[in-house]
């Protein structure tokens, strides 16, 4: 690549942009951009790479060059852009204010439009992405066989057999985590317990309901104990996140549309519409930019830990006599700027010493589905997250995304079958019940 950063263009149109890249924009984002390099740092495919094309600053560089027509988007300046995480760690760092989030989904909706999304995804691994990750029901049932087989002690002779499967299917056996049995189905009304201090929707997603029903089962729980009627609306789909990132807009929009008729039901009534899952809030907070009347829904949205915190967490009592450090997911910190209240609740847990992590807020590599889409650095990233987590000393890790669980526990079951790896509600709800948390990681 031999483009080099120039002065500042002053005038605006794109008239020379091909193909109509990069119309999508508002031109004033690429320009909010003063190219200073303070976000170099923060950015975890540039700390890897060292070049500055997989940096924020190259990144809005190239993007606003195609969409100026100065440079083609040649397939190395898609290798750059498609190496992007959107963590956004680079709008946290960026003094200037940079919508780096814009920037990069303009790119994803071109993409998109031009009919090549992922391009480094094979037919199979699309229909899994597109097609049964974001139903939850579909994903029960995938998951049900391997679900019996770690019941019956099975799960690592599938383990060994996976070294057969081809590259890319390993490379998906090897993120499922030991599967909890799931509940079913939940009744559509969970009533507090207690005096009612609130009344809240609970969102429960899709992937991250599938892998992890205690955790739903926790967030319930958790907010039961907290004075929360907890209504679960039963027509509730996916967020729209995978779709979403990966720029494809019109069926993101159907899941918001769907949710909005599914929670409009009842949105007055409810103080809150909760979720847990760190991926899924930021985009559950744009339906107001995706749908015309989707910003009454966006502005009951509330991660678990906040809405806690804001409502006055009840103490929990049972002790977790451990280590345990906290890993920031981007969607949290960056996109919702969370970073408190989840500490602030682990807090609250008798017995849990909470260590802090170097480099909390450096993405782990699961990024939605960037461990299908870019594996090489998805495991650099991964492997870079589980060397820090070890370094602490600490038994237990907790974060607040269904992608980041399933990374982390992936890279630490390598060398820590035994590491807690679980959300922080797991942990709230394991010292509010008195029930042991687990021990290993492996089904
Ligand atoms: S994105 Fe922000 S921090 Fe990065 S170079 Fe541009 S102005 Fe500087
Ligand atoms: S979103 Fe993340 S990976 Fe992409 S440029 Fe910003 S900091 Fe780097």
């Amino acid at each position: 690549m031999n483009t080099t950063l120039e002065s500042q263009r002053t005038s605006l149109p794109l008239t020379n942009a091909p193909a109509g890249l990069g119309r999508n924009i508002d031109y004033e984002l690429f320009m909010d951009c003063v190219h200073c390099g303070l976000c170099l740092g923060s950015c975890p495919t540039y700390v890897e790479t060292g070049n500055e094309n997989d940096s924020p600053r190259g990144r809005i560089y190239l993007w606003r060059a195609v969409a100026d027509g100065r440079a083609e988007l040649s397939d190395d300046v898609r290798r750059h852009l498609d190496l992007c995480l959107e963590c956004r760690a680079c709008e946290t760092a960026c003094p200037s204010g940079v919508q780096y989030g814009q920037i990069i989904g303009s790119y994803k909706k071109d993409a998109a439009r031009l009919g090549s999304v992922f391009p480094t995804l094979n037919t199979l691994q699309r229909l899994m992405l597109f097609h049964l990750t974001p139903y939850a029901q579909r994903m029960r049932w995938a998951l049900t066989p391997l679900r019996l087989l770690q019941r019956f002690g099975l799960g690592g002779a599938v383990q060994r057999l996976s070294r057969f499967l081809p590259q890319s299917l390993r490379r998906m056996n090897d993120i499922i985590p030991p599967l909890s049995p799931h509940y079913g189905r939940l009744p559509e009304l969970l009533p507090a317990e207690g005096k009612r201090r609130a009344r809240v929707a609970l969102f429960v997603g899709c992937a991250a309901d599938a892998f992890f029903p205690q955790t739903t089962l926790a967030t319930a729980r958790v907010l039961q104990r907290n004075g929360c009627d907890v209504w679960i609306p039963r027509a509730q789909v996916c967020c729209g996140a995978l779709h979403y990132h990966a720029g494809l807009v019109e069926p993101a929009r159907r899941f918001a549309e769907a949710n909005c008729a599914a929670f409009g039901e009842k949105l007055a009534e409810v103080d809150a519409i909760v979720n847990n899952a760190g991926g899924c809030g930021p985009v559950l907070k744009e339906y107001g930019h995706l749908l015309a009347n989707g910003s009454a829904f966006a502005a009951k949205v509330r991660d678990i830990s906040e809405f806690l915190v804001d409502l006055g967490p009840i103490a929990p009592t049972h002790p977790l006599n451990m280590k345990a450090t906290y890993h920031d997911a981007c969607g949290l910190s960056h996109a919702q700027k969370i970073r408190q209240p989840p500490r602030q609740l682990l807090a609250l847990i008798p017995g849990l010493e909470l260590l802090p992590l170097a480099e909390s807020e450096h993405c782990c590599g699961a990024a939605g589905s960037y461990n299908l889409t870019q594996p090489e650095m998805s495991e650099q990233l991964g492997r870079r997250k589980a060397r820090h987590i070890l370094d602490t000393g600490a038994r237990a890790i907790f974060t607040g995304n269904v992608g980041c669980l399933l990374q982390i526990a992936r890279y630490l079951r390598e060398s820590r079958p035994d590491f807690w790896v679980a959300h922080p509600v797991d942990a709230l709800w394991a010292s509010y019940s008195g029930e042991a948390p687990p021990h290993s990681q492996r089904g």
